[in-house]
């Protein structure tokens, strides 16, 4: 579905955001970019939806170049969620969820029946919050109708930037488990952006190990565990298990 060639992006200077880089994402994957602040997670994401252009190399969204597309329609089709939550705060839950329909012309009535079904599928009770305003939900609810606007869009492939970063444990426990129940009930394509272990470990079918800008290792959290490619992925793992292991009893 994404196929990144000896893509790079530098800001200042020659590649202090991503080195050239390749990397392939199946059709009903759930990739997450695993790295810590700065290591080129968001700057990743960005050159799949053309928010930024790379310096080099080539991204291809079903075969087809991501420059050949136009960005605006690029990004309508590409479901956009971050921790910033970006709903807009003088819309209603619903209008915001309406965002693409709308904008792409959609039947009205339709589109709004939808839209109380995608809200009771990412666990908000439609009938009671339709109509709310943004800031009259708690963030959990608000990041719930963050992913129910980017999938009513209707769009194959959702971008995940760190969108639960802001929640407490327990919420982001249950949006995750809900997250990850709608991608495979769904078959979505999720590329997901996390600094956080263990969300990467509980989501990812393939786990993007980013430093400084490069790729260390690419696999799942058992290949990356028991196979670290490099010795940043073995400490990256090793680490907070040795952490849980000291606490055990003997
Ligand atoms: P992450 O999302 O993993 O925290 P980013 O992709 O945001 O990392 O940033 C990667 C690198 O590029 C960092 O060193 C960051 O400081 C730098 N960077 C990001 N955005 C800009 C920008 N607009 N101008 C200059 N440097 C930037
Ligand atoms: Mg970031």
């Amino acid at each position: 579905m994404i196929t990144l060639e000896q893509v790079a992006k530098s800001y200042q200077h020659q590649y202090d955001a991503l080195a050239p880089l390749s990397l392939e994402i199946a059709a009903g994957e759930f990739v997450v970019l695993l790295g810590s602040s700065g290591s080129g997670k968001s700057t990743l994401l960005k050159l799949i939806n053309r928010l930024l252009e790379p310096d080099q190399g080539e991204i291809r969204l079903q075969g087809r170049p991501v420059r050949d597309y136009d960005p605006v329609s690029l990004r309508r089709n590409i479901g956009y969620v971050f921790q910033g939550i970006g709903l807009l705060p003088h819309w209603s839950v619903v209008d915001n969820v309406l965002t693409v329909p709308r904008l792409r012309g959609d039947d009205e009535d339709e589109s709004y029946q939808q839209a109380f079904d995608w809200l009771d599928r990412v666990q908000l009770d439609a009938k009671r919050y339709a109509q709310r305003m943004p800031d009259e939900l708690s963030g959990g609810q608000q990041q719930r109708v963050g992913v129910a606007r980017a999938l009513a869009s209707g769009a194959d492939l959702l971008l995940m930037d760190e969108p639960f970063g802001a929640l407490d444990a327990i919420t982001r426990d249950e949006l995750q488990g809900m997250l990850k129940a709608l991608q495979q009930s769904l078959n979505k394509t999720i590329v997901f952006v996390t600094h956080d272990l263990f969300e990467a470990i509980r989501l990812a079918d393939r786990i993007v190990v980013l430093h400084q800008g490069k790729i260390e290792q690419v696999g799942s959290a058992r290949e990356l565990i028991n196979e670290p490619a490099t010795p940043f992925v073995e400490n990256l793992f090793s680490k907070p298990l040795q952490a849980l292991d000291d606490l055990r009893l003997r």
